[in-house]
């Protein structure tokens, strides 16, 4: 442990179960010293969330469905009460109807464009004032966003276009909060095996193939996720905000597949 995040304390958003990227992060901040609360969607995830909260020593661990803002609220309700400051919140929040991440963008539904939006963009808004109100003495914000923000990339629809406003909140949220001592960032994940992700059709042969095309022909785990967000939360990052950051072995620099994996 290198005490990185030694006196620091925060809220992890969006664990679902072992495999969750929001796990990852919590883990890594955990091994450097941060003191951790956890929020789960729901009883049924709770059961799952609860012992890994438990694993890294957290006895603060919050339902919060951020389509209800009651339940928002009452997490940093809980927050100051516990804590009276924080110092991060990590958001790793994302929805959208499966049968809308197949096909063509432009058959996305109103309903579920609304609430896609407002579940994987809009909550990371409504949790960073709220977070930004505890971070009394400065802190930093990460949510987690993905490349079918600038580029298509077959079957992600309409959760591109909500990380694409996303990653435009980042840069206002980073701009609104900046003079509080505040960061606000993105990491831009490559392709994770998680129940997310599972979501999107073909989502097997997107996570190959940006593994075979990459540049280090490897894809990325939550641990690689969890190292980044490390550097983002902690003071190794402090002149960084309003940031997208990649973690994808570097897939989103090459525009063609590597020759030797084309059938020409
Ligand atoms: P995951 O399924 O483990 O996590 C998604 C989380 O979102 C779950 O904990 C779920 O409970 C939560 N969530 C969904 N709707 C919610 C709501 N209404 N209220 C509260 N929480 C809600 O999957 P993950 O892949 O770890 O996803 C975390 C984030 O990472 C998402 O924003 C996702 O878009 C992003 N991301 C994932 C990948 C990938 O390949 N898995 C790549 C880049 C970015």
């Amino acid at each position: 442990m290198t005490g990185l995040m030694q006196g620091k304390r925060g809220l992890i958003m969006g664990v679902a179960n072992g495999n969750s990227i929001a796990w990852g992060i919590a883990q890594m901040l955990h091994d450097h010293g941060a003191e951790l609360a956890f929020t789960y969607q729901g009883d049924a995830l709770g059961k799952r969330v609860k012992p890994l909260a438990e694993k890294v020593n957290s006895d603060i661990v919050i339902p919060c469905d951020v389509e209800d803002l009651e339940s928002v609220d009452a997490v940093f309700e809980t927050l100051k009460e516990q804590w009276g400051k924080i110092d991060f919140i990590v958001h790793a929040i994302g929805f959208s109807d499966k049968n809308e991440l197949k096909g063509r963008y432009a058959d996305t539904s109103r309903d579920n464009f609304s609430r896609t939006m407002v579940i994987s963009c809009f909550s990371f808004t409504e949790v960073a004032k709220r977070a930004a109100d505890l971070m009394t003495d400065g802190g930093s914000m990460i949510t987690l966003t993905y490349a079918g923000s600038i580029r298509v990339m077959p079957n992600y629809n309409v959760m591109g276009v909500a990380k694409a406003a996303l990653e435009a909140s980042v840069r206002y949220l980073a701009n609104d909060f900046g003079p509080s001592g505040i960061r606000v960032n993105a990491i831009s994940a490559g392709p994770v095996r998680t129940l997310a992700g599972a979501g999107i059709s073909d989502a097997r042969m997107m996570y190959n193939y940006q593994r075979d095309n990459s540049p280090l022909r490897e894809t990325c785990t939550i641990e690689d996720v969890g190292g980044t967000a490390l550097y983002l939360l902690s003071d190794l990052s402090k002149k960084v905000t309003g940031e997208s950051h990649f973690v994808d072995s570097g897939y989103n620099c090459v525009s063609m597949p590597t020759l030797e994996n084309l059938a020409i």
